[in-house]
């Protein structure tokens, strides 16, 4: 018999951390790439937050934590929550994690049973199929389009909910497509929930402080009633360029909460008492930081959307969040490489793109949405203009 579980039959490494070992093995080799594929701010974690991490080393905050995190990032996380969303949370209802991924697939570990669904708008972040199919449930993926903005409407969540449904699942700002619901789109979509009193909703908030054109506002604060069978997922590592720290955190129902700290408390323990040091400077010191992040990333986003609508196949809408940019390559299909293979799929583009042009994307079929690649802005607008160039040579050379 085989040592590995039949579970790991079902599930595939993140393409993107993938497309990272990639990049790195041509760059071993000697090859120059302009790497489009990075989920993570290229700036630095501003030094007041990682002092905080050094001085609290220095005075001895290397230890275990309580599992569901340091009293005062728990606090720190409550007054987040009630400045930036006017949500407020007791601390039983919050919970810190190592990333907001950790605290995604512990919710769904603590609540999903053999064939429970998950509602997932496509195009979504290639973990949370995988992570629902870790845990015995069952990924409903909800089909969008360019056209509709990539958001699902009431109409076709409404559809899909039946008895197994156990949560709806929804990322606004989106990554990979940078989408982000309405006010309006929220209302609609807070109502059909609370016709279904069995349905949990999760939100990944971890885009939030990138929004270019309108301020966020949480899908928690739509209902009352559905704020109570809501889990709002976030955490430092994009909004304070932290991804390496470790910190995500979540705040929901005390049940569900109290399931997920006993879940840490039989698996990782606790995050990284340093990292929580920092994530309560992040949180509680001055916010300039982020404000400049994402007045960096929305000049970045000005600057690749026209560059990739100039070529020939590309059709780039606007993100309105997030630091990805998700084309339809749907034009370049069918034409014939000089090597003269055609290009059939999303994924032989982002092939031909990393073979001629030297530039790694990531294909839109991981997404969920075939006919796309994402294309990550957070890079600096030097390497965005080399990386375009790049493009939009190779794709001059198709016929
Ligand atoms: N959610 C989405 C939509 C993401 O894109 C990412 C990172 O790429 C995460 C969550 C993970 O965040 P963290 O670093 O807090 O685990």
């Amino acid at each position: 018999g085989s040592l590995l579980a039949q579970r790991m039959q079902w599930i595939k490494a993140s393409p993107s951390m993938a497309a990272k070992k990639k990049v790195d093995t041509l760059r071993a080799a000697g090859k120059k790439i302009v790497d489009f594929t990075i989920g993570e701010p290229d700036l630095a974690t501003p030094e007041h937050i990682a002092n905080a991490a050094v001085q609290a080393i220095r005075h001895g905050a290397t230890k275990y934590t309580a599992s569901a995190g340091v009293p005062e990032l728990l606090h720190a996380v409550a007054q987040k929550f009630e400045r930036e969303n006017g949500l407020r949370y007791t601390t039983d209802q919050l919970i810190v994690g190592t990333g907001a991924k950790q605290l995604i697939y512990t919710a769904l570990a603590a609540s999903l049973n053999d064939s429970d669904e998950v509602i997932i708008p496509a195009p979504y972040w290639v973990s949370y199929p995988d992570m629902v199919t870790l845990n015995g449930g069952k990924p409903v993926m909800l089909a969008s389009t360019a056209e509709s903005g990539f958001k699902v409407t009431a109409a076709q969540l409404e559809q899909a909910i039946n008895d197994k449904t156990k949560w709806l699942l929804l990322n606004s700002p989106n990554n990979p497509s940078g989408s982000m619901y309405t006010a309006a789109e929220f209302r609609d979509i807070a109502a059909v929930l609370e016709r279904h009193p069995h349905v949990y909703l999760m939100i990944d908030e971890i885009y939030e402080h990138f929004s270019y054109d309108a301020a966020y506002v949480s899908l928690a604060t739509y209902s009352e009633t559905l704020r109570e069978r809501t889990l709002v997922v976030n955490g430092v590592s994009k909004a304070y360029a932290m991804t390496g720290w470790r910190i995500g955190y979540a705040a929901g129902p005390a049940f569900l909460i109290k399931a997920m700290t006993t879940l840490i408390s039989q698996t990782t323990s606790c995050a990284s008492e340093p990292s929580q040091r920092a994530a309560v400077a992040a949180l509680t010191e001055d916010q300039a930081c982020v404000r400049e992040a994402c007045r960096i990333f929305r000049e970045r986003r000005d600057v690749i959307v026209p560059l990739l609508n100039a070529i020939d196949g590309f059709v780039c809408a606007v993100p309105q969040g997030a630091f990805y940019v998700f084309p339809s390559v749907k034009g370049l299909l069918g034409k014939r490489t000089p090597d003269g293979t055609t290009l059939a799929t999303d994924l032989d583009v982002v092939h031909y793109l990393l073979d001629h042009a030297g530039v790694a994307v990531l294909d839109g079929t991981a997404y969920g949405t075939p006919g796309f690649i994402r294309i990550s802005f957070a890079t600096n607008l030097d390497i965005i203009r080399e990386g375009c160039e790049k493009i939009a040579s190779a794709c001059s050379q198709l016929v």
